[in-house]
């Protein structure tokens, strides 16, 4: 029995000892599996520790980014103001060479005057291109939408381009099948439409060109526009490299047609901020058809409000207001000798000599009498001692600037009653709704486009505000 007993004993000895071992075992092996987790932690921690400095590094750049935008933004805005001051006298003097009112000029010296006009056009277009696509590129081309009915934005368009056409012997035709109200941002699809047909007018020589408006077939879509001429046409290949900044299908220094090579790129963005989308189809040597194709944002008119104030672009500081591109295209039916501003008294204050020559020249040849003021101070005294029927008031003036001197205008029993005509350079929304609401009668920008001036001065002189 004792015999037994031991056996047992010996027996469970050896089971435990074999239990310890394989504890002992597993122990080293959770220690081996702790020091792998534990050096696997102090991985993650310096995994974690490189993200968050990525991450600060990230932040900082973005916030680089973000200013450098900003500056961009704000030279190319200052910029365009700089070349916008020559271009207003080379543009508007050669107006007046081209008008040549005191027939001095030979016919020859007209035909240049007329092509330093279009010169200057065409850099104004320049200017206004590159602003367009640097807005869009930053991020802070916003939309603006509006209801229209489209046989407004199709008569607008006849107006612009039926003196074209009449030119080039092309024939013009609209066809609006659409015939509704839309709401878009019709300053860009106006832009659009006048890129699509200024792009047909040129690279058609016989023929026609078409705008069409129709309800759209594309799913997603409400309406489609479509310019189509029977022009030189578009190979293949080139087909969608046409859409990239700079390109033209024709790049070598003799080529036939001018541009920029911007329009269509600018078009392509514009198409992209509004959810739209655009074809091409054409064919070399018969002509090109140009689609875009758009949600219309109607359901009714609480939405439209809403949609007002509906701004894509998140930064809203320094925004930069483009007017409408001056066509560079002549009319020919220039009347001569015109005195709308007769016997008007017209005082223009700016602080740069050249700026009153122009205004003055233009006035002049319509029969005003102008004083010339360059301060604001010297305006107060001309004021105190003649009667005046309409200021022209430049913004950027040192010492007492544009607003100022309108405020001390607005101020003065005797002189309040005076319309004021604010001049800038500037392109600021801002500016403008600073001058109306301290009572500015009127706000243009420079390059100031001869006849629409002379409407508007015309508008305001003599008038009691
Ligand atoms: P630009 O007209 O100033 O050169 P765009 O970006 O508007 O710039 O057009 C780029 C190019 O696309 C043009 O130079 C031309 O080669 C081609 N193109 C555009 N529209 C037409 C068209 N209707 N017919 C033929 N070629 C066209």
């Amino acid at each position: 029995e004792a015999q037994k007993k031991q056996y047992e004993l010996q027996e469970l000895n050896a089971q435990m000892e074999e239990q310890q071992q394989q504890l002992q075992q597993q122990s080293e092996e959770l220690q081996q599996v702790n020091t792998q987790m534990h050096y696997q932690q102090e991985q993650l921690k310096n995994q974690s520790d490189e993200l968050r400095q990525k991450n600060e590094e990230l932040l900082k750049k973005q916030k680089e980014l973000q200013e450098t935008n900003r500056y961009k933004s704000e030279f190319l805005a200052n910029i365009s103001h700089e070349l916008r001051t020559p271009l207003n006298s080379i543009i508007l003097l050669s107006k007046l060479l081209v008008k040549n009112d005191s027939k001095h000029l030979s016919e020859e010296e007209v035909k240049k005057a007329q092509v330093i006009n279009t010169a200057g056009n065409e850099l104004l277009k320049l200017i206004n291109d590159i602003l367009d696509i640097s807005k869009t590129e930053a991020g802070k081309m916003e939309l603006h939408f509006s209801k229209l009915h489209t046989k407004d934005i199709v008569s607008k368009i006849y107006d612009l381009f039926e003196a074209t056409a009449k030119e080039k012997k092309v024939k013009f035709e609209i066809i609006d099948e659409y015939n509704d109200y839309i709401v878009t941002d019709n300053e860009k699809l106006e832009q659009i439409i006048r890129n699509f047909l200024s792009n047909s007018f040129k690279f058609t020589k016989e023929g026609f060109v078409k705008l069409l408006l129709q309800k759209s077939n594309k799913q997603g879509f409400d309406i489609q526009i479509s310019v189509e001429d029977s022009g030189i046409g578009i190979a293949k290949e080139k087909q969608q490299d046409i859409f990239e900044a700079f390109k033209q299908v024709d790049g070598s220094i003799t080529r036939q047609y001018g541009g920029t090579g911007l329009g269509l790129h600018i078009v392509k963005q514009y198409i992209e901020l509004m959810n739209g989308d655009i074809k091409v189809s054409s064919k070399e040597g018969f002509g090109s058809k140009f689609t875009i194709y758009l949600p219309n944002k109607i359901t009714n008119d609480e939405s439209i409000q809403k949609d007002d104030n509906l701004l894509l672009s998140k930064e809203t500081d320094n925004k930069i207001e483009v007017p409408s591109m001056i066509e560079a295209y002549v009319t020919g039916d220039i009347t001569k000798n015109e005195t709308k501003l007769k016997n008007k008294n017209i005082l223009v204050v700016d602080d740069d000599v050249k700026n009153i020559f122009v205004l003055s020249s233009v006035l002049e040849t319509q029969g005003a009498k102008v004083y010339e003021a360059l301060s604001g101070k010297k305006a107060l005294d001309i004021l105190s001692q003649n009667s005046i029927d309409v200021i022209l008031l430049d913004i950027m003036m040192p010492v007492m600037d544009g607003f100022e001197v309108l405020k001390l205008l607005k101020e003065d029993k005797k002189l309040k009653h005076i319309p004021v005509i604010m001049v800038s350079a500037k392109i600021m929304k801002e500016d403008r709704q600073k001058a109306l609401s301290l009572g500015a009668s009127d706000y243009i920008v420079k390059p100031i486009e001869h006849d629409s001036f002379i409407d508007i001065v015309t508008a305001w002189s003599g008038k009691k505000v």
